[in-house]
């Protein structure tokens, strides 16, 4: 055990390192903390198949333009194209 893992992520440093996670650029030991954060935490692990849900439908991601405040938005452009599809649009 390395001593760069004593200092546990909280969920905003989880949030601020995940689209770089999910396009897999996160260097390894910060993608191995990510991971023990998320083992122990629903919220994020929650936030990370909503994250993975947009970059899907949108191909990719911009990790300097994801804040929360963006990611909210994606979310919620996702979440209108699907009620858009259960429209018949
Ligand atoms: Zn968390």
């Amino acid at each position: 055990m390395r001593v760069w893992a004593a200092r546990p992520l909280v969920c905003r440093d989880a949030v601020s390192i995940m689209s770089d996670f999910v396009d897999g650029r996160l260097p390894r030991r910060e993608a191995n903390r990510l991971e023990r954060h998320l083992a122990d935490c629903p919220h994020c692990h929650e936030h990370l198949e909503q994250l993975r849900l947009t970059i899907r439908t949108l191909g990719h991601a911009e990790p300097e333009a994801l804040t929360e405040t963006a990611l909210d938005d994606l979310i919620e452009v996702y979440q209108r194209w699907r009620a858009e599809e259960s429209a018949g649009m």
